[in-house]
């Protein structure tokens, strides 16, 4: 247990806060993964069992790779059109912020989660975090909010009252970030807390296949396609991208989360070190950026694409088209050659 994530006199206030039952709502960046799903509804178990009235409400629709996790029949999906789910944010005692860092990751539900008043708990793995949050929890030694997640419950001293569902919420989290256990962001303490996820009723295969043995045969296809005719590799500069249109998404009949993960293969390649994927899509371009070692794809992100993230692992986006989006970045990329071959 990392005592140094939740100190005993910064958990003291949110543990008093949490002793009578509140009004909560739970919120994620907007396209959660299986780490703001995980965390999410792990926390929703848990709170919801501890007496609390609870409400999941993320930005936006999630993988339906996700759609087994306990709980999820009950998230709502945001709309600012729904004076009920505003109503909800507005009158949270307590709003708990989990896996991002500033409140704009939310996209449309920014405005709201400002205007609310409710106690706002930040528990987040990802770099400089907004100074919005009345309670900050923000380490980026974490490999995952769900990892944060454990910790928070057992700080609180409760992880006797982690159930196999909610187990199964964190183990994903933390599976899906890690992607299965293998980045360098998996410590051995990290191993604990999987142990002891698992030894709460975590079923770690089931959790797996749910997850990575989940797919459409679309979704296969456009994989085969994409390895095939669309990445592109630039070896002197060890940098592997791919491009999507629109179009081409929708040869495949595409729904979110079919190219999760897919950068990765890109980064597999021996020797590549930066890999990145150009996604065009509700009129603009989305981009994954990936890299391995010392090379900073968050420094990359967050110079040229509005983006951001982790050092391995960010985000970016362009309003520009896809072709000229693609342009720029290979513009800037030679600047980078020193540092990408060095
Ligand atoms: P992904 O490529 O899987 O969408 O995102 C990788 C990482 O970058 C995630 O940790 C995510 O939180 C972060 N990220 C993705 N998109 C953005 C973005 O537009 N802005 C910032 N600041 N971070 C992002
Ligand atoms: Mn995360």
């Amino acid at each position: 247990m990392n005592a140094v994530h939740f100190p005993v006199d910064r958990m003291l206030p949110v543990q008093e806060l949490l002793s009578t039952p509140k009004s909560i709502v739970i919120t994620t960046h907007h396209r959660p993964d299986g780490d703001a799903m995980g965390s999410s509804l792990g926390l929703y178990g848990f709170l919801k069992a501890k007496g609390h009235q609870v409400h999941v409400i993320v930005p936006s629709d999630y993988p339906d790779f996700l759609y087994w996790l306990p709980g999820h029949q009950d998230v709502t999906i945001f709309s600012p059109e729904k004076d009920s789910i505003l109503e909800a944010i507005l009158n949270a005692e307590v709003l708990f912020c989990l896996d991002f860092n500033w409140l704009n990751r939310t996209e449309t539900m920014e405005p709201v989660l400002r205007k609310s008043t409710g106690v706002k708990i930040l528990i987040d793995h990802h770099l400089d975090p907004e100074h919005c949050y009345d309670h900050v929890f923000s380490h980026t030694d974490a490999c995952a909010t769900a990892e944060l997640v454990y910790e928070f419950i057992a700080a609180l001293g409760e992880a006797e009252s982690i159930t196999p569902d909610i187990a199964e919420c964190l183990y994903c989290g933390i599976m899906t970030d890690t992607n299965s256990f293998r980045y360098s962001s998996m410590k051995a303490a990290t191993h604990r807390i999987v142990a002891g996820l698992m030894e709460a009723g975590a079923v770690n295969y089931r959790v797996h296949e749910r997850v990575y043995d989940n797919f459409t045969e679309n979704r296969l296809r456009l994989l085969g396609y994409i390895l095939k005719d669309k990445m592109k590799v630039l070896p002197e500069l060890n940098t592997a991208y791919i491009s999507m249109s629109s179009a081409e998404l929708d040869m495949f009949n595409f729904k979110p989360g079919d190219t999760e993960g897919i950068v990765n293969y890109a980064l597999s390649i021996q020797g590549i070190r930066f890999a990145v994927f150009f996604i065009e899509r509700d009129g603009l371009v989305k981009i994954s950026f990936r890299s391995k070692d010392e090379f900073s794809a968050k420094d990359f992100a967050s110079s040229y694409f509005e983006g951001g993230g982790h050092r391995n692992a960010s985000g970016g986006r362009s309003l520009e088209s896809l072709d000229k989006t693609v342009e720029r970045f290979l513009s800037i990329l030679p600047h980078y050659k020193s540092k990408l071959t060095s």
